[in-house]
């Protein structure tokens, strides 16, 4: 299987709760290797935007607030299928139904404020590094 990017943000639930190590640390023991980083505070129209998919949704305006609600740090992640990878160690959506030892089972604190947000697609993924990457700030 080849070596492929994704991208991740670590949410403000996480920030708040000086945690942000902590799931740096899961997303490396599953394999993923963080090779372009920053911590960010997003805008309305950065939120807006990159949940734009959402927009139609009963919880978009909560999730923009809560997008904004505290830094956040983005990063790109690169590993084996690394999209996939991604998806499993963060575990599902709502941590009430993630399997034990994945970052929203362990450290999340609701369906929203879920710790982690990963791309659910290469194709999402490469869009969703370049929202928040110039490639020159992505060192593998
Ligand atoms: P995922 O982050 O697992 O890909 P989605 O793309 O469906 O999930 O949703 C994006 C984010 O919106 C979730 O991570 C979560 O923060 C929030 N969210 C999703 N579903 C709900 C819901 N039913 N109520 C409140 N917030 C939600
Ligand atoms: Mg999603």
């Amino acid at each position: 299987m080849a070596v492929t990017r994704t991208f991740s943000i670590i949410k403000p639930d996480a920030t708040r709760r000086n945690i942000t190590g902590k799931v740096t640390a899961m997303l490396e023991e599953a394999g993923l290797r963080v090779v372009a980083s920053k911590r960010i505070h997003m805008t309305k129209d950065q939120a807006e935007g990159f949940y734009g998919v959402h927009r139609e949704r009963p919880f978009f305006n909560d999730l923009v607030q809560f997008m904004m609600s505290g830094p956040v740090v983005v990063q790109v992640l690169e590993g084996e299928d690394a999209v996939a990878l991604n998806r499993k160690v963060m575990g599902a959506t709502n941590p009430a139904n993630a399997d034990a030892g994945t970052i929203r089972k362990e450290l999340a604190e609701s369906i929203e404020a879920n710790t982690v947000h990963g791309s659910d697609s290469e194709e999402n993924a490469a869009i969703e590094i370049a929202f928040f990457f110039k490639p020159d700030e992505i060192v593998g």
